[in-house]
C-alpha cells in the first residue's frame, strides 16, 4: 500500500539548528557549541529573552532557511520512497511569505528532494488539521509543540530524534536516521 507521508522540514529533513547556530554565532560574535543548545529554541543558549530571540530569528530566518544542509540520507531516502509510489508532502510552519516560500522551494530543489511544485504546504500552524485534510498516513516531526498537537489529534507520527525532544512524554515511534524509515513504513502499512 502506498502511503501519504507528511514531512516537516526544519529539524526533520534539514539540520536547521546547526545552520541557525552558526548564523547566530556570527551575528552575536559568540562561539556557542551544538551541545550547549539543549532547548528547541536557541534563546537560552544565547542569553536572550523570548522576545529578543523571536525578533532575532525573524531578522535572520531567510538566511537560516537559505543555508544549512539536509539531514543525512533524507534526500536519497525520500526520492526512493517517491519512486516506490509513496506521496510526499512537505508540511512546514515556516511563514507563508513569498520570499520564504521561494527560498524553501529552492532549497528542496537544490538538494534534490522530490518536489513536484505542488507538495509544499507553508504556514501550517496546526499541522494536525493539515494532516487530516490531506489524509496523511504518517507524519515526521521533531518539534515538541507540533508533536504534541499531532499525537493528541490522532495523527500517526514518527518523532525525528533530537536532544530537545528526548523527554517528550508521549509514546511514538522515533528515528534518528532516514534509512530507518523503511522498517517504520512496513510496520504501518
Ligand atoms: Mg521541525
Amino acid at each position: 500500500m502506498n502511503m501519504r507521508l507528511g514531512i516537516d522540514i526544519d529539524g526533520t529533513i534539514k539540520n536547521t539548528h546547526e545552520a541557525a547556530r552558526s548564523i547566530y554565532n556570527e551575528k552575536l560574535n559568540r562561539n556557542v557549541q551544538s551541545e550547549d543548545i539543549t532547548d528547541f529554541y536557541l534563546d537560552q543558549a544565547y542569553g536572550l529573552t523570548p522576545q529578543e530571540g523571536k525578533a532575532l530569528w525573524r531578522s535572520l530566518e531567510s538566511k537560516i532557511y537559505t543555508v544549512g544542509l539536509p539531514m543525512p540520507h533524507a534526500s536519497e531516502v525520500l526520492n526512493d520512497l517517491a519512486s516506490q509510489g509513496h506521496q510526499i508532502t512537505y508540511i512546514t510552519a515556516r511563514p507563508g511569505l513569498y520570499k520564504i516560500e521561494k527560498i524553501t522551494k529552492h532549497w528542496l530543489q537544490q538538494h534534490g528532494f522530490p518536489y513536484t511544485g505542488e507538495n509544499l504546504i507553508m504556514n501550517a500552524q496546526d499541522k494536525a488539521e493539515v494532516a487530516h485534510k490531506l489524509q496523511i498516513d504518517l507524519f515526521f516531526e521533531d518539534a515538541p509543540d507540533h508533536l504534541q498537537n499531532l499525537i493528541r489529534k490522532g495523527i500517526r507520527t514518527v518523532i525525528m530524534d533530537a536532544n530537545y525532544n528526548r523527554d517528550f512524554p508521549h509514546k511514538a515511534q522515533r528515528m534518528d536516521d532516514w534509512r530507518q524509515v523503511y522498517d517504520l513504513i512496513d510496520r504501518y502499512r
